[in-house]
């Protein structure tokens, strides 16, 4: 396939892409749409409209400026300005536009770089819309696609690729120009790759196809490699039968390419067949229609059949000439042959490493995931750590604050009478003794009451150990609010009570007393259900009658509290003013008998 005739192929082809779109003129999408189908056709309608376009290119959505750019870089490469055309052709390519168009514009630039043999260019291109392929929709731009790739790597002379896109886009057409062209491009791969016989079914099929469609030049093809795999079997005379047949329908069509290919091989075959004329004459004409077309083969051969003519004619001057000629046309040809090989091997190479670079962000971005995995594993595990942490200090708490409300609890049981809520006699021993000997030691006043119920077991007995536990709490209820906050107020015992009271003289001690046993009497036993009278008996003594002794000092109080009892009841004693007479005189208390009656 001869590169300059790409674009017209191309362009013929793309002109069928929107055959029958209804049209309006004064909408920009159907104005798009028109010249689009226009491009190829029409060119001059086509600038008319793309020129109305440009005044409009601010009304436009992106993707219609996306599409009137496409046919403007069109227009521009059309004009054979395809640098122009190619930068906006990549930006097309770069942008956001959809992949349709964007699959189009890289086209154009495969296209571009195969006219100007950028063949490294080209293919890393073609990559790009191999890629982009499966997503496009349009069945004629998709044919296309496959199209450009069978083409491209025919001409790189990749022929098994381009075998498997000629296949391809056979498979997706029964008939028409793609038909024939898929057929042309599969038969030549199958015969520069060695796998074409002259009897092949294929090349009948495709002959077939490529006349229905009326494609002489695809046909002509055809025939040409027909010709070649009969002289590679030394028959010359049917290659020359094939040629000589078709040659005057090609010569019909001007296509030079093919033209130079059928007498390269022509001049072959007279050759063989020692006719050595024709042989020159097709060599000739060979060498004229290649001229334009550049290095290929069709010149190598034909300079090559001159230069075994001029030998064979004893003409040595011309065959070393002719040699000369064919060594450099040989030379440059394999040189083009070579330019290509190089630059699919670099775009395979470019394409290999690619792959390794994705494999090693692929690695990297698994290695992340895994990271972030980790991190939220790890977040997640502390979350956990901190839940437990907090189940485990709201136990914690939990445990400390029933143990702290099982040590109060246990605490006020050790220290506290439970009925009366004074202190019970265990916990009045301690604190008692503790004080004695701090006011022993500071040289402090210290006194003593104890007083014990008047005929308890009376009120017990007719009213009941309910009424009786009713009478004992009221009783330390009215005693405990007359001392002062630093009194030790204890129940003994049964009915009997006793308040050490640090920092507190005898007299007011038993003024106290007196208070409290006032109190107890006017105690209104009604609230209990009950009328009765409740009194109590009082012993005072201190630490100057007494010592600081707790037995002794309690003794002497209960001493005391008897001599009340013994009296008459509901009175209070003071202990043994007998012994300290003096004391008593000097404090003004009167006693008989170690009793005061105040
Ligand atoms: P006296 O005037 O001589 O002290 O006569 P009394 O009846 O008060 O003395 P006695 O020792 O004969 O009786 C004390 C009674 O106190 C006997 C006991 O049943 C009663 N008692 C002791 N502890 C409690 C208690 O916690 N609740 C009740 N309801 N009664 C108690
Ligand atoms: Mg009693
Ligand atoms: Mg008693």
């Amino acid at each position: 396939m001869n590169l300059a005739h790409w674009l017209a192929i191309i362009l013929a082809i793309s002109s069928i892409i929107y055959p029958n779109r209804p049209y309006a003129a004064d909408d920009i999408q159907h104005s798009l749409l028109r010249a689009d189908q226009l491009r190829s056709s029409e060119p001059a309608e086509f600038k008319v409209i793309l020129a109305a376009l440009e005044t409009q290119v601010d009304k436009m959505s992106t993707e219609q400026l996306h599409y009137f750019n496409y046919l403007s870089a069109y227009k521009l490469s059309f004009q054979g300005q395809f640098d122009k055309a190619v930068t906006i052709y990549s930006q097309i390519l770069n942008s956001n536009a959809n992949d349709t168009l964007r699959f189009r514009a890289n086209m154009s630039i495969i296209n571009s770089h195969a006219i100007s043999k950028n063949w490294s260019q080209g293919l890393a291109h073609l990559a790009i819309n191999i890629d982009l392929l499966p997503s496009i929709q349009p069945k004629e731009i998709h044919q296309l696609g496959l199209l450009i790739a069978a083409m491209f790597y025919n001409q790189i002379r990749q022929y098994e690729l381009g075998l498997n896109y000629a296949k391809r886009l056979e498979a997706k057409v029964s008939q028409g120009r793609n038909f024939c062209i898929a057929h042309n491009l599969k038969l030549e791969s199958l015969f520069k790759l060695e796998l074409l016989e002259e009897d092949d079914p294929q090349i009948r099929e495709g002959i077939e196809a490529c006349q229905q469609s009326n494609e002489v030049v695809m046909e002509s093809a055809i025939y040409s490699y027909i010709a070649a795999l009969y002289l590679n079997k030394d028959k010359p005379d049917e290659a020359i039968n094939i040629l000589e047949s078709n040659y005057s329908d090609l010569k019909a069509t001007k296509y030079a390419h093919f033209l130079a290919v059928f007498d390269s091989l022509l001049s072959v075959a007279y050759l063989k067949t020692d006719t050595l004329e024709r042989a020159e004459e097709h060599a000739l004409t060979a060498i004229d229609y290649s001229t334009n077309i550049g290095n290929n083969e069709p010149t190598v051969t034909a300079y090559r059949v001159l230069y075994q003519i001029a030998e064979s004619r004893g003409d040595h001057m011309m065959a070393l000439e002719y040699h000369k000629n064919y060594a450099e046309a040989d030379k440059a040809y394999l040189d083009d042959i070579k330019t290509k090989h190089l630059a699919f091997q670099l775009a395979e190479h470019q394409a290999a490493e690619q792959k390794s670079r994705i494999g090693l962000l692929d690695k990297q971005n698994n290695l992340l995931k895994i990271e972030q995995r980790l991190a939220r594993s790890e977040a997640e595990n502390n979350r956990l750590f901190i839940a437990l942490l907090i189940a485990i200090i709201t136990l914690l708490s939990f445990w400390g604050y029933k143990s702290w409300m099982t040590q109060r609890r246990l605490k006020q049981l050790a220290e506290f009478d439970a009925l009366t809520g004074v202190f019970n006699r265990g916990h009045f021993t301690q604190l008692a003794q503790s004080a004695l000997q701090y006011c022993h030691n500071s040289d402090i006043y210290l006194s003593c009451i104890l007083f014990d119920l008047d005929k308890f077991k009376t009120i017990n007995d007719s009213y009941g150990h309910a009424c009786g536990d009713w009478v004992l709490k009221k009783v330390a209820d009215v005693c405990k609010v007359q001392g002062r906050s630093n009194d030790i107020f204890a129940r003994l015992g049964g009915e009997e009570f006793c308040i050490l009271l640090p920092g507190c003289d005898l007299l007011t001690a038993t003024k106290l007393a007196e208070t409290c046993r006032k109190k107890i009497a006017q105690i209104d036993s009604s609230d209990s259900g009950a009328e009765f009278m409740i009194t109590a008996s009082f012993g005072v003594t201190d630490a100057k009658l007494s010592g600081y002794d707790l037995e002794k000092i309690t003794a002497d109080a209960d001493m005391a509290m008897y001599q009340s009892k013994h009296d008459g009841r509901n009175r209070t004693t003071v202990f043994g003013l007998v012994d300290s007479d003096e004391n008593a005189e000097s404090e003004g208390i009167e006693s008989r008998q170690g009793q005061l009656t105040l």
